[in-house]
């Protein structure tokens, strides 16, 4: 049975209204891409030796920080990005109930946003009676351990560096006010707090299969508000073991490959050897509590990505590269068109929200399976110059078993992704009823996934 839905309605709010606030954090897919305000604080000399961000990024030039201002989801607030983003982000209250408790801004009453009620809640006290730190690799092994009992699904801890760092208000997607290091530059802050910690929940990869639709979404929003819970549960553990946790100040993308969360692939997502590119990248916790950081890994994603371009070729926008990487900010690296990504979503509202193609399509996004492991272990065990051959060889099974379109049809609930958008059907097996001609009648089992490449070649052009 289709869900019946009413119409998504207006909430009135206007570009530049005081009362508007940010959505809440959702970073995973817009990385920020200005440079700050080149008055703010930069490294000192003493810490211009780059982070070591594994094969897949290299910071080979000056790197301005990032301030969070400026980065989409801000820049939106302010109505920077045109008034159909603005409208889509902030005056748009989603015909679906889930979308509504799930996806940031889409709600009738946002107290009613759990992930709101989260992240704006005051800062805890770090406790003054502080627990002594003898052995850092048994608190990382400890610490790991507890955001694993609260749900995460991959931890791991980076060695700060200040090009990791954002400049500017770093709570301005929250709302919250900020904190006593505020002022405090990268290279300070570093100092005072070496370590990122970089916790990610996984999206379920079923549901996710249903990309482009509000299945799919599910997936990913639940998980994110799985993440905000769990972090904002680590941040209060961190205080009360006597250590600061602070949040906002560092990009998790930077931090997880830092860490060994994994590696960046040419779609613009940190692709972890467990989940793929199905997790959450939220704001990693800096603190200065003892601890041992990971390193990068090599599970030859930069490898597969030279070869593989089935993200540039299903992305419905044409925001991912068929080319190389390229040196944005001193770093060089895949980087995708984070602004016509973000466009089309006050096109799509009616239907999803979160697009995830190229998360869904990525080789690398499987199912926990022994199959899954032993191709990733074919591929680090091979040594560098012979992975292509190994490349082609998996991407060729990929495309034969997984498809090189994914369209597989998806049930969850209610929700049916063979059911075209907008439209009413029957979907009862076997059902010969004469429902009229306003309900098709669906079989098969593929989906429908709006909207189809060919519908927005015609507006984005291949970059
Ligand atoms: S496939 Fe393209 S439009 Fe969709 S999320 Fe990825 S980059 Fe954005
Ligand atoms: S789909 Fe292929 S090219 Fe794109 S990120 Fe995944 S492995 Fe890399």
């Amino acid at each position: 049975m289709a869900i019946t839905i009413e119409k998504a309605r207006p909430r009135q709010e206007e570009p530049g209204d005081p009362n508007s606030k940010p959505p809440p954090i959702e970073r995973a897919h817009l990385p920020p891409e200005e440079p700050s305000d080149p008055k703010f604080k930069q490294p000192g000399p003493e810490v211009l030796r780059p982070p070591n961000l594994g094969r897949s990024v290299h910071v080979v030039g000056p790197v301005i920080n990032i301030n969070m201002d400026k980065s989409p989801h801000p820049m939106n607030a302010r109505g920077e990005l045109g008034k159909a983003l603005f409208n889509y982000q902030h005056n748009t209250i989603s015909h679906d109930p889930l979308t509504r408790v799930t996806a940031p801004n889409h709600f009738n009453d946002k107290r009613n946003f759990i992930a709101t009620v989260v992240n704006q809640t005051s800062k805890g006290k770090v406790n003054p009676e502080r627990v002594k730190v003898s052995d850092p690799k048994a608190m990382t092994e400890h610490l790991k351990a507890v955001a694993y009992h609260m749900g995460a699904d991959f931890v791991t801890i980076a060695q700060a560096h200040p090009t990791m760092m954002y400049a500017g208000n770093r709570y301005v997607q929250d709302g919250t006010a900020g904190d006593q290091y505020e002022a405090d530059g990268p290279a300070d802050l570093v100092r005072k707090f070496p370590y990122l910690i970089v916790v990610t929940t996984a999206w379920d990869y079923d549901k996710l299969q249903a990309h482009r639709h509000q299945i799919g979404d599910s997936a990913y929003h639940v998980s994110q508000i799985k993440g905000n819970m769990i972090l904002k549960a680590l941040e209060g553990y961190i205080r009360e073991l006597g250590y600061t946790a602070l949040r906002g100040v560092a990009n998790p993308q930077a931090a997880g490959l830092a860490g060994g969360m994994g590696e960046l692939g040419r779609n613009g997502l940190v692709i972890n050897e467990k989940f793929g590119a199905r997790i959450h990248m939220p704001d990693p916790i800096m603190t200065d509590l003892p601890l041992i950081a990971g390193k990068p890994v090599d599970n030859g994603v930069t490898d597969f990505c030279n070869g593989c371009r089935k993200c540039a070729v299903t992305c419905p926008t044409n925001s991912i590269t068929f080319g190389d990487r390229m040196v944005f900010n001193g770093v060089e690296k895949f980087k995708i068109n984070w602004l016509t990504c973000y466009k089309l979503r006050p096109y799509t509202h009616e239907f999803w929200s979160s697009c995830l193609t190229c998360a869904t399509i990525c080789p690398f996004t499987k199912p926990n399976s022994w199959w899954h492991t032993a191709a990733i272990q074919t591929l680090r065990n091979t040594p560098i110059p012979a992975r292509p051959v190994v490349v082609k060889a998996l991407k060729a099974i990929d495309d034969r078993f997984w498809g090189v379109v994914k369209n597989k049809r998806v049930r969850f609930m209610g929700y049916d992704t063979g059911i075209k958008p907008g439209e009413e059907a029957c979907t009862v097996a076997g059902c010969t009823a004469d429902h009229g001609a306003a309900k098709a009648k669906v079989e098969g089992e593929v989906g429908y996934y709006f909207p189809l490449k060919e519908n927005t070649n015609r507006f984005v052009k291949r970059g």
